[in-house]
Formats: C-alpha cells, sequence, structure tokens
C-alpha cells in the first residue's frame, strides 16, 4: 500500500516510522529543505507525559479580560475574522466537565506514548538528547495549588504518578530553585516526564528511514492539492506534478486545515505562536525540567544548553512581533531566574513556532469522510509528547482501512 505523509515534522516522521512497520510503502514530503522545519525545531523539548491538563477550563473564562487588554505578557489575542469561531469553540470547553474529559483523553495517549518512547529508543539507534529529568511546575498562589491538586488527583487516579511538593521539598530536589528570584507556593512533580531535542529525533528518524530503506522523502515540495476520485484519495499534486497515493496521512501542523478546507473537512486547527531562546548553561542551571506556570514560560536543559520557551500568543500566522516577544520571553526568564542561564552570551538561538491547536486540545487521528484520507494533527502545546502513540493510532487505522 502506498501511503503519501504530508509534513515533516515530529508527527510525520513517527507517522513514516510506524506505517513502515506495518509494510506500508512510504513516502513523507515536506514543502520545506529540511525536516523539523516547523514546529518540531526548537520546542521546550519537555516530552510532558503527566502534565496533559487542558487549556481550555473554567479558570481561563476569569483571564480573559486580562488577556484582551494586553495585560498578560505570556499571551496576545488579536479578535480577527478567523479567530472568532474558533475562539468560541475553545469557550465551550470551558466547562469542568469537558475540561476533566480532555485532560483525561489526552493523558491517555500521553501515557500510551512514553511507552512507545522507551520502545523506540531500546530499538533505533541514533542519539537525541533524551534525559529522564523528571519535572517541577512551580506554583504562585493559592489558587494554583488548589486547582493543581485537584488535577493531580483526577490525573493520578488514572495511572498517572505527580506528587504536590511544598517549596521546600522542591528546593531539596532542584537545588538551583534556591536562585530563583520570586518565592513559589509549592510544586508539582513528576519523576517519570522526560526531556529531549525534538529537531535530533526528526533528522534521526528521517535518516534511519531513509537508510534501511523504510521511507523516501521528498523535501522542498509544497503540496497544493489532495485528488480525489468517487470519494476517496487518488493522489497529491506538487506544482505540476502528482504523485499517487492508496492512502494520505495529514500532518501538516498549522497548516493542516489550509489543505483539508478545498475537501470540506475542517479539524479546527488556529496557529498558536509560541517562542525558544537556547542559551549557555548559567551559573544555576536546574537539571529537572521546570515550568513557571504563570509566566507561562519552560525551562529544560537540552544537549548542555538551557532551553527557554513559552507564551502563546493568538494572533494568526503573523510573525511581525517576534523579535519584541523573544525579548519579552528573555526578560522574563531573566527576571524569574537569573542564574538559570547565561543571558549575556552572544550565541542565543531565538526560534518561534505555530502550535496546531484544536479547541478541545485533542489531537485529530483516524480516518476522515473520504476513503483513504486520515488526519495526524492538531498536538498544539504536546506534539512532541503525544508523537508516538498518535502515529501508532494512525498506522493501525491506515492497516484495518485494508480489510
Ligand atoms: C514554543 C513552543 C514550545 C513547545 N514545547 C513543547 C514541549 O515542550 N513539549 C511538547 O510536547 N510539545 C511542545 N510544543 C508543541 C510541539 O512543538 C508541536 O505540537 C509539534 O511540533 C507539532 O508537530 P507537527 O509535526 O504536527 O507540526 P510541524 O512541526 O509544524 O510540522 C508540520 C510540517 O508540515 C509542513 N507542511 C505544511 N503544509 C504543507 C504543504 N501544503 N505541503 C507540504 N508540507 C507542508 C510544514 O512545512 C511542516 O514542516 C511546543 C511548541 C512551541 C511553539
Amino acid at each position: 500500500m502506498r501511503v503519501v505523509v504530508v509534513g515533516a515534522g515530529v508527527i510525520g516522521v513517527t507517522t513514516a516510522y510506524y506505517l513502515s512497520r506495518v509494510g506500508c510503502e512510504v513516502t513523507v514530503v515536506d514543502r520545506a529543505a529540511t525536516v523539523a522545519d516547523a514546529a518540531s525545531r526548537a520546542n521546550g523539548g519537555q516530552l510532558s507525559y503527566s502534565f496533559t491538563d487542558a487549556l481550555a477550563k473554567p479558570g481561563f473564562i476569569a483571564q480573559i479580560p486580562a488577556l484582551l487588554a494586553g495585560r498578560n505578557p505570556g499571551s496576545r489575542v488579536q479578535l480577527a475574522p478567523d479567530f472568532l469561531p474558533w475562539g468560541l469553540r475553545f469557550l465551550a470547553q470551558c466547562t469542568k466537565g469537558r475540561a476533566r474529559d480532555n485532560t483525561l483523553v489526552v493523558l491517555k495517549i500521553a501515557m500510551r506514548s512514553a511507552r512507545l518512547m522507551d520502545e523506540i529508543r531500546r530499538n533505533l539507534p541514533f542519539d537525541f538528547s533524551h534525559r529522564s529529568a523528571g519535572k517541577l511546575v512551580l506554583l504562585s498562589s493559592d489558587d494554583e495549588l488548589r486547582s493543581a491538586e485537584a488535577s493531580s488527583r483526577l490525573k493520578n487516579s488514572h495511572g498517572c504518578a505527580t506528587e504536590i511538593l511544598t517549596a521546600e521539598e522542591a528546593i531539596r530536589l532542584e537545588e538551583s530553585l534556591d536562585a530563583l528570584s520570586n518565592t513559589f507556593t509549592g510544586a508539582v512533580y513528576s519523576r517519570n516526564d522526560e526531556v529531549a531535542d525534538a529537531r535530533l529525533f526528526t533528522e534521526g528518524m528521517q535518516t534511519w528511514l531513509e537508510q534501511t530503506g523504510s521511507a523516501k522523502f521528498i523535501l522542498g515540495a509544497s503540496v497544493d492539492d489532495i485528488q480525489t476520485k468517487q470519494n476517496r484519495v487518488q493522489s497529491v499534486v506538487i506544482g505540476n506534478q502528482e504523485l499517487e497515493a492508496d492512502a494520505i496521512v495529514v500532518c501538516a501542523g498549522a497548516w493542516s486545515s489550509k489543505l483539508l478546507r478545498p475537501l470540506g473537512i475542517d479539524p479546527h486547527i488556529y496557529p498558536v505562536r509560541g517562542y525558544s531562546v537556547t542559551l549557555p548553561q548559567g551559573e544555576r542551571s536546574p537539571l529537572v525540567s521546570v515550568t513557571a506556570l504563570k509566566q507561562r514560560i519552560v525551562f529544560s536543559r537540552i544537549n548542555g544548553s538551557m532551553r527557554i520557551a513559552g507564551f502563546a500568543d493568538f494572533t494568526g500566522f503573523s510573525t511581525a512581533d517576534d523579535r519584541q516577544r523573544i525579548g519579552m520571553l528573555v526578560d522574563v526568564a531573566r527576571s524569574f531566574a537569573p542564574l538559570a542561564a547565561d543571558y549575556t552570551a552572544g550565541e542565543q538561538q531565538p526560534w518561534g513556532g505555530f502550535r496546531p491547536m484544536t479547541p478541545d486540545g485533542r489531537p485529530r487521528t483516524g480516518k476522515t469522510r473520504v476513503d483513504g484520507l486520515f488526519l495526524n494533527t492538531g498536538h498544539g502545546m504536546l506534539g512532541w509528547t503525544l508523537a508516538c502513540a498518535s502515529g501508532y493510532d494512525v498506522a493501525q487505522a491506515v492497516t484495518k482501512s485494508l480489510h
């Protein structure tokens, strides 16, 4: 069976891997000249198996006035016409029941991903700077603490292993936290969370798939259209060429809706811009991954450097404010954790990426109403975390469609 995977981010390459394992003849197509050119390039690196909490939750409603007034440095919202329908769907998910269901659905995918990632690490030969770092989410108020306790109870009752720590306990675990400029109320600790470089993984997977003859890659080739006949996929159109396929899997991240719209399929994906900067380590760089919840930033020690990532801007596909936003990210990080990185270094690596966000935070994985057309997209804040199980699931769905 000939399968074309559109998109060579972390989702596209894991999809290709699992498709090759079920015997498909796989071709991955991406318009960029290299793999991992978009959201999978310099993300936070966190394999956040325990932190699948939905962004859409009742507490979010209270934050809206500050967001709209531009008083939240971690997030910007532009009420543009293409944002409003998505925004309304997102608000509809901000109930207690939906937040709970969405958190648990994603948790199950994350826990399966952890097992599959472990299998990949044992079986495939390439290195991607993986570390069993554990993760601390720092809480800055009693409200955050109460909400974290409830979330921890819920997730732990479904197989997760998070612990609520006092600030003193958190500092005993990660001593560099005593060099923070802010105090914190407590922390959630998950010893099972990991950190690794999504770009190295994506590149390593490409090389391995090509070298073993498991998949072909066509890069620098934009898929302009997906051709169908009698409600069945025929081919992808790349310029004036057609690449025939028995099945097509759309892994086009934040651009998936654009590609699917002509087929009448809308996965409701909105591009949410986030940023990172990779700096040399500082005098007191944490070994454990650290998330500052209020500031919306993460500190990950990857590959001997300190990656600081975060912010969530709902401003469409605009990149106009990147310099300013990355500058602000560095300022927020420096004032929060002045010794975590060498902020004065010349060799800063600034980056911005579009998270493919769905209103409910659940990825869109599996078949569509067009025969032979499958989705694996919409992983939002957690694409690196969810990649393995999503890739596995879509490969199973493709094989099932054969029988
Ligand atoms: C600042 C930031 C921090 C993050 N931190 C984390 C984290 O710590 N942990 C975590 O789990 N997740 C994190 N994420 C989220 C994660 O990075 C994404 O969910 C994930 O990378 C999405 O992968 P993807 O393969 O779906 O999309 P992408 O990596 O964006 O890949 C999509 C690919 O499709 C290609 N494409 C699109 N349209 C076409 C077309 N028409 N023809 C050909 N090719 C096309 C693009 O060129 C691109 O290469 C973070 C994201 C950001 C922005």
